[in-house]
């Protein structure tokens, strides 16, 4: 029996056994792995194993913890429940199944006949492990929303504090909470999440405040605010004219994403610069695309 277990431990990484009972509980979204034993991910960091309900879940992790050395990530095979390596396994996107922490399913399979058999079923269309994290930053941003919304009605006494700027909030918070990132520097980029419990999340950019909303699904946004490019005066982030792109680069990111609480001002920055005008939902959503081409 003893004997037996060495055999396993010998067989595959130490991490990828048992993974359920040493990390029960995704990080990410609190929901147990065991009920989501036919998604669920583990990430084989070097600093150590972190199990995940999902692909969602895997990429928000993933998102925050750059610094981190990946030396494998594993999923489990929808049809055995078994941990295989992501990027062997056979990708379904999409179909009729409904997905865990997204609107859009994403499942993996370790023989090719499996999946083909849950698209003859279910529909949806095969994909790489590649493919499949490009859709899940691609999702992240409605799926946070559809998230948010879920637990939002679960908790509807839950107060909306006043969405009023801080008096001073790169004297009262210097530093982004995520890179460390002087926010009196990236005052035009800056941004500041205040959440229905009452806390406030200062960060450098929407970058930084995407990683923030990726990590807190279930928490209600009561304002999201960020810095005027032109004034650096905190404004409605959901309200501002954003421009993405142009040839001015972006704050932890390639593409730009600048906002302006005034049309002209944001027109005035395009005639110079380039770039397109979009609401906050469209610049949110390149945010999260910009990130998967950061881990990539
Ligand atoms: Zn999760
Ligand atoms: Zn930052």
């Amino acid at each position: 029996m003893a004997l037996a277990g060495c055999l396993l431990i010998g067989a595959a990484p130490a991490a990828v056994i048992e993974d359920i009972q040493s990390n029960p509980a995704c990080p990410i979204c609190g929901m147990d792995r065991q009920q989501y034993a036919h998604s669920r991910m583990l990430i084989d960091y070097k600093e150590g194993p972190v199990g995940t309900c999902s692909i969602h879940c895997t990429g928000a992790d993933l998102a925050v913890n750059r610094h981190k050395r990946v030396r494998e990530v594993f999923v489990a095979d929808h049809a055995g429940r078994r941990l295989i390596p992501a990027t062997s396994a056979v990708w379904v996107i999409g179909g009729d199944r409904s997905g865990v922490m997204t609107q859009r399913a994403k499942w993996a399979f370790e023989k090719k006949a499996d999946a083909e058999s849950f698209i003859r079923d279910h529909g949806g269309s095969l994909a790489t492990y590649d493919a499949a994290m490009k859709a899940t930053f691609e999702d992240m941003y409605s799926d946070i929303k559809m998230v948010r919304e879920r637990s939002r009605r679960q908790r509807p006494e839950a107060a909306r504090t006043p969405a009023g700027p801080d008096v001073d909030d790169r004297r009262e918070h210097r530093e982004c909470k995520y890179c460390g990132m002087d926010r009196e520097k990236f005052g035009f980029s800056r941004m500041l999440i205040r959440y229905d419990d009452g806390t406030a999340v200062p960060t450098c950019s929407i970058h930084c405040t995407g990683i923030d909303l990726a990590l807190n699904p279930h928490k209600g946004v009561s304002a999201s605010l960020v810095g005027d490019y032109d004034t650096r005066a905190l404004i409605d982030a959901e309200a501002a004219f954003w421009v993405l792109g142009g040839d001015r680069m972006g704050v932890m990111s390639i593409r730009g994403k600048w906002a302006f609480g005034d049309r002209k001002a944001a027109e005035r920055f395009i005639k110079e610069h380039g770039g397109s005008i979009v609401a906050y939902d469209t610049i949110m959503k390149a945010a999260f695309e910009d990130m998967y081409e950061i881990l990539r």
